[in-house]
């Protein structure tokens, strides 16, 4: 694995937590004071958590046989309908945890044998997350994971570099109006196209250990949404042409579930049947996006959802 990051020690630290005082961390570009009062993800300046555990429902490659070491952060700055972890995301769950014992949380995890450090929805907390990582990486030995829903700022994502090895981006629209409807973020694709990019441009192509944990690259995830077939057309197609097959890889996702809010929009209210996530395997298979992971139709089920029980904090 390459080393990861670059501070040799804590004097060169930075302290980034003015950037929450005018906060642009995100595309929403709310200009929050967090000091004062929380932005549109729901985050003041302290780091929340709701959970910090391994965790064996990620791609084979992520959880491998031990397990990623997931850290649930609370607050998100999408408002999915459907969200799976609503409770976290956009509810109150959560536990503020001091910069020191987050530390303490990456180290612990490691020592359980976690193969990875699986940051899950971190972007509103990055100003205090880096230093941390900083702090610990002469101990920390195990890759960093950013697994976030995509809809991320390119600035915000050049001051992660160095410090991620492994992206973990959704890419969930292509059109503005699905965007908007289910999300809230209408310029959703416009940032995330531009985002998987720079992801793929700092880790290059995907690297695999000897027990075929990926240890550096970006894999792209894709949930196929009930009767939005069109809609998973068109963002493989765009992933074809516009990104280097052999640069990402693809993870396509079966395992929708109308959670949360879901019921408010009829025509996703549903799972998904066989015959859609199959129809849209075979469009990826047809443009020679070959490179990742199928689920079985079989595997949407709530046990993807851990209890967000503050374990681990
Ligand atoms: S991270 Fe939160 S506070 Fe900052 S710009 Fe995004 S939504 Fe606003």
């Amino acid at each position: 694995m390459r080393s990861p990051l670059t501070s040799s020690g804590a004097a060169s630290v930075p302290d980034l937590s003015e950037l929450y005082r005018d906060c642009t961390l995100c595309p929403r570009m709310c200009h929050a004071d967090r000091y004062v009062h929380p932005g549109i993800c729901g985050c003041g300046p302290e780091i929340r958590a709701a959970r910090a555990a391994l965790h064996f429902w990620e791609e084979p490659c992520i959880s491998g046989e031990s397990g990623s070491g997931a850290v649930f952060f609370s607050g998100c700055t999408l408002k999915c309908c459907y969200c799976q972890n609503y409770p976290i995301s956009q509810g109150e769950v959560g536990k503020v945890l001091s910069p020191d014992r987050l530390g303490e949380i990456f180290l612990e995890l490691q020592d359980k044998g976690a193969g990875n450090i699986d940051l899950i929805t971190a972007t509103q907390f990055l100003p205090s997350i880096l230093p941390v990582l900083d702090r610990v990486r002469p101990k920390l030995h195990i890759p960093i994971i950013y697994n976030c829903g995509g809809y991320e700022k390119m600035e915000t994502l050049r001051m992660l570099e160095g410090y991620v090895d492994v992206y973990l981006p959704d890419l969930k629209y292509f059109s503005s109006h699905r965007a908007k409807k289910y999300s809230g973020a209408p310029d959703y694709f416009r940032h995330a196209s531009k985002a998987v990019g720079e992801m793929i441009r700092q880790t290059g192509k995907p690297v695999f250990d000897k027990n075929g944990l990926l240890v550096r690259g970006t894999l792209i995830r894709h949930m196929v949404l009930p009767g939005q077939r069109e809609e998973s057309t068109r963002l493989l197609g765009w992933m074809a042409e516009n990104l280097p097959k052999d640069s990402f890889l693809l993870s396509l996702l079966s395992q929708y579930t109308p959670f949360f809010k879901a019921s408010e929009h009829p025509e996703i209210n549903r799972r998904l049947t066989s015959y859609e996530y199959g129809k849209v395997l075979e469009v990826a298979l047809e443009l020679g996006l070959d490179a990742g992971y199928m689920q079985e139709r079989s595997s949407a089920r709530e046990e993807y959802t851990p209890p967000f029980d503050l374990e681990g904090l």
